[in-house]
């Protein structure tokens, strides 16, 4: 099977030497040169007409009761996108592992002649898109490649993880083939000779739980890079996951807290064991600890404020090892959730009180630790929202009810840690297999009455209706058009209308306030 796979692999490679669209490069030629001294700039991109042959094939492809607007450069890559996508989808790597999935990402890029950079935050990939225009912004967008520690179970399809215990249970897969393939049409001669400024495609590792996006950073991804890349700084940063609880042809796009922060904990519990039957001189850690869970599940009922969202979740207990012996340590994993800081400070707190008064009532020693990395909420800016909307509504012209802006999740995601960066947005786009099931059909994120059946992110069973694919294309073409069709505009006060926003997520500072928050052995 190893060399099955390694075949499969060229995949990419195969697709990377894309026909280059409609667009013949002697046209491209004549309006460049054309073009240069005195440029009229268009005030808006519009997205190009679609012939009525391929617009009739396309409106058969979603069969939706309003317009969708995929334009024809977009709509010729669907086989490749699709094929893309399956490749991914059948070799999964698991964070920090995404060795080969980084590689191909690299040589694809490379086919399209852009400037590419390896190793980046550790596994990741970054690679520029320069316009013909060096005086517009440098718009970065983000795609994640890990995939998860979960065995597939979808038989029915032929492009199944290969590998056992690993599969693309969250979508990243769908994330790599749509930037892929924003990047392979971008670079097309008729696109990139409209472009004000630079694309930085991020192809970032371990999304799921390792912070992969904070690596990224570290390692200078929103930086001006002077040699290899010959970038100036990401002014903006975008980025889309598929959402599976919303059906297809739904986005949500909202301002402000789209997903929640996240930490996870481990408190260990110690007492003093002894014989089950006599428990005078011992401090029995199964009666500490089952008190221990209880009162930290009053924190969110009884001390956060009525109007604030917040989750503290015990996931796992250990404790003891036979019936007739008194144990002496156990321990409790789980996670918190919460929208803004204070609430987070607030649940440190509480479990920091509440570990205490464990140990004064039981005669035990309690200590907390934070595991891993903890992810800020993912906070949108709402100038950047209204241009993913605006990109949205090009794609879906006669359709307002398309763009969801009051959903929000209690996931997390490491975007966050871009948009405490740079201004920018993340947004949701329905990828929902739209199926009729019996005693386990949902009622979808969108509000709508229907219930059916959800394949849920994380699941063995996760699926995506493919058809997000070219709906996350499209978007994200608009987008970056209307965003690089003009100069950067020097006293863009996009920064200043969302001050408030930035001060709110600039404040976290996820490791000192876990540091200071820590218990320590003496305590
Ligand atoms: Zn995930
Ligand atoms: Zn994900």
């Amino acid at each position: 099977s190893k060399s099955k796979a390694s075949t499969s692999s060229s995949t990419p490679s195969k697709a990377s030497a894309p026909p280059k669209t409609s667009s013949p490069s002697k046209a491209a030629a004549t309006v460049v040169s054309s073009s240069r001294p005195t440029e009229s700039v268009p005030a808006h991109y519009e997205p190009e007409k679609v012939p009525m042959d391929v617009r009739q094939e396309i409106e058969k492809l979603f069969h939706t009761s309003y317009p969708i607007h995929i334009t024809k450069d977009v709509f010729d890559t669907k086989a490749d996108l699709i094929k893309l996508r399956r490749y991914f989808h059948a070799n999964p790597e698991l964070s920090w592992q995404e060795v080969q999935t980084a590689k191909n990402i690299a040589s694809y890029c490379e086919s399209l002649g852009l400037a590419t950079k390896k190793n980046v935050g550790r596994t990741g990939v970054v690679a520029v898109l320069h316009g013909a225009h060096s005086d517009g912004e440098c718009i970065a967008l983000r795609a994640d490649m890990d995939a998860l520690p979960i065995q597939e179970e979808n038989p029915h399809i032929k492009y199944q993880s290969r590998k056992a215990n690993v599969s693309h249970a969250c979508g990243h897969d769908c994330h790599m083939a749509i930037l892929l393939t924003v990047a392979r049409i971008l670079s097309g001669p008729k696109y990139v000779r409209q472009l004000h400024g630079c694309v930085k495609l991020i192809f970032q590792p371990a999304e799921e739980g390792g912070g992969g996006a904070k690596f990224m950073i570290d390692d200078g991804v929103l930086d001006a890079d002077d040699s290899q890349l010959n970038c100036p700084a990401v002014d903006q940063v975008y980025g889309l996951h598929v959402w599976s609880y919303l059906k297809l042809g739904k986005i949500v796009a909202k301002s402000g807290a789209l997903m929640a922060g996240s930490a996870h904990f481990e408190i260990r519990v110690r007492g003093v064991g002894g014989h089950g039957a006599e428990p005078k001189g011992t401090s029995d850690t199964v009666l500490a600890i089952t008190q221990l869970c209880i009162q930290l599940h009053s924190i969110v009922s009884r001390n956060l404020s009525a109007t604030d969202c917040g989750v503290v979740t015990v996931g796992t207990m250990r404790v003891g090892a036979a019936p007739n012996v008194i144990a002496e340590d156990g321990s409790v994993t789980g996670t918190i959730r919460f929208l803004n800081t204070a609430v987070f400070e607030l649940i440190q707190q509480r479990i920091q009180s509440i570990c205490r008064g464990i140990e004064l009532s039981f005669g035990v020693t309690v200590n907390v630790e934070y595991r891993s990395i903890p992810y800020p909420p993912t906070v949108n800016h709402a100038k950047n929202v209204q241009y993913v909307t605006d990109a949205v509504h090009k794609v879906f012209p006669a359709n307002e009810n398309v763009v969801v802006s009051n959903l929000t999740t209690m996931a997390a995601e490491d975007f966050s840690f871009y948009l405490n960066e740079r201004p920018g947005c993340y947004f949701f786009v329905g990828c929902g297999v739209d199926e009729y099931e019996g005693d386990d059909a949902k009622n979808m994120d969108d509000g709508d009455d229907k219930k059916v059946k959800i394949y849920a992110h994380h699941t063995p069973t996760f699926r995506v209706d493919e058809r997000c694919l070219l709906i996350g294309v499209q978007i994200m073409v608009n987008l970056v058009m209307e965003l690089l069709s003009k100069p950067k505009q020097v006293n863009n006060t996009a920064q200043n209308e969302d001050a408030t926003d930035m001060i709110q997520i600039n404040d976290f500072k996820p490791n000192e306030q876990i540091e200071d928050k820590m218990i320590g052995n003496d305590s």
